[in-house]
């Protein structure tokens, strides 16, 4: 089954408004399993909303809309979708009740214009919006001449508010597609989190795992640096479906070794948070590069892990030399001055080869790592260098031999 996304509205082709629910949408849609083949943007005129419906419906099987069901006159959504369909818009008698029922509970009269957001293309299905007055469309349009190689398609449509249209995604619409697309079939996911190598090189590390047909699925987002493989099964029952990702899961592990850092929303923090706690080892930090970025996720992470004794806290310098024996130095410092075990230095960025770096020193006793990391350009570069640096305390951390040179807390 392939999918196209429709974003309607004059906000968004003229640019006024950027389209985020198709985004969203598409993302929902890809973790049912369920690929997008083509997004259309259109405006709010009855012929371009009649011509991308009908273009949809002959070159795809499922169609996800979203705008143009409000009550004012270029909300024209219900128009098109009965011309494309050839059947007049019918009044749903329970829908004008709901809406009514809804400016009555805030103490108003319902507006004329509201009427038509009771009215349906005939033969369609209101989706129920609990937040608000528009309810969406479900809409069959038949087999046949019309529509393309005789399959037909099926065609949501939402409104736009983003707010609305994820609730009603998620009651109504999402659940239904469960079914449309997997009859009785089970979808689960498993996400596993990678730190320490870019997007593509992972992928190269994990040959034929990222490939489309593949069963179970294993798909790739980067954010901040951080990768998510996100592994999704099909199986007759809940039992079946474990069983399919935790093979994936072994192949991935085998394959990656710590560079998975941990599962579902696991940040590097907590990773490293962990590494610490198991190896009964406290940390202190000094920054500059950074400007208090590694200090606020660790402690955040302690406060979730509710330990925290593990992060004795941190300082922000506004400069700090790159010279590693003044870093070793000031790691050493703030340790000693927090009665910390590790002392975590992050230098300023600075270029390197002409690329931006940073040095991450780690010391602890007589015991030190020096490491240089290099940084992809853009405005996250100091979210990378935070989390490089957190990184390197989670590898240092699990390292035993550091837990016998500190461990003393
Ligand atoms: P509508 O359902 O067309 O009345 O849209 C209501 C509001 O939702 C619009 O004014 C936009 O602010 C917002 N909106 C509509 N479509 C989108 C979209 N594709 N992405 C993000 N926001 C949207
Ligand atoms: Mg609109």
């Amino acid at each position: 089954m392939l999918a196209e996304v429709i974003a309607i509205g004059d906000e968004l082709t003229s640019g006024q408004r950027l389209d985020t629910n198709s985004q969203w949408l598409s993302r929902e849609l890809g973790l049912l399993g369920i690929p997008v083949g083509y997004h259309t943007t259109v405006c709010d005129t009855l012929d371009a909303g009649r011509e991308a419906f009908a273009t949809a419906a002959q070159r795809t099987q499922l169609v996800l809309a979203t705008g143009g069901l409000g009550p004012t006159a270029d909300d024209l959504t219900r128009d098109v979708l009965a011309a494309v369909a050839g059947v007049p818009l019918v009044c749903c008698e329970r829908s004008l009740a709901e809406v009514n029922a809804r400016f009555a509970r805030r103490g108003m009269p319902m507006p004329e214009s509201n009427r038509r957001q009771a009215l349906f293309p005939e033969g369609s299905q209101p989706i129920p919006n609990p937040t608000g007055t528009a309810p969406g469309i479900d809409l069959t349009l038949p087999a046949g001449e019309r529509w393309g190689q005789g399959r037909g398609a099926r065609i949501f449509t939402l409104p736009g508010v983003p707010a609305e249209m994820r609730r009603m995604w998620q009651e109504t619409v999402a659940p239904a597609l469960v079914t449309l697309a997997g009859g009785s079939r089970v979808l689960q996911h498993r996400r596993l989190k990678c730190f320490g190598a870019g997007e593509s090189a992972l992928e190269e590390m994990l040959p034929g795992l990222i490939e489309r047909g593949r069963d179970p699925t294993v798909g790739i987002t980067a954010h901040e640096a951080t990768i998510t493989l996100r592994i999704s099964a099909w199986a007759a029952s809940a039992s079946e479906c474990a069983a399919k990702i935790s093979d994936t899961e072994q192949v991935i592990r085998d394959a990656l070794g710590p560079l998975v850092y941990g599962e579902e929303d696991d940040e590097v923090e907590d990773a490293a948070t962990q590494s610490l706690r198991t190896a009964r080892l406290s940390l202190a930090t000094v920054e500059a590069g950074t400007g208090g970025r590694v200090a606020a996720l660790m402690a955040q992470a302690a406060a979730r892990q509710s330990a925290a004794a593990v992060f004795r806290g941190g300082i922000v310098l506004p400069e700090l030399s790159s010279e590693s024996d003044t870093l070793v130095r000031a790691a050493l410092h703030v340790a000693e001055q927090q009665g910390a075990d590790l002392g975590l230095a992050v230098g300023p960025v600075r270029l390197s080869d002409e690329r931006q770096a940073v040095d991450i020193v780690i010391a602890s006793g007589e015991w030190r790592e020096v490491h240089e990391h290099h940084l992809g350009g853009g405005d996250i570069a100091l979210s990378r260098a935070a989390k490089a640096a957190i990184d390197r305390v989670r590898f240092v951390a699990a390292d035993r031999r550091v837990g016998k040179l500190g461990g003393t807390s």
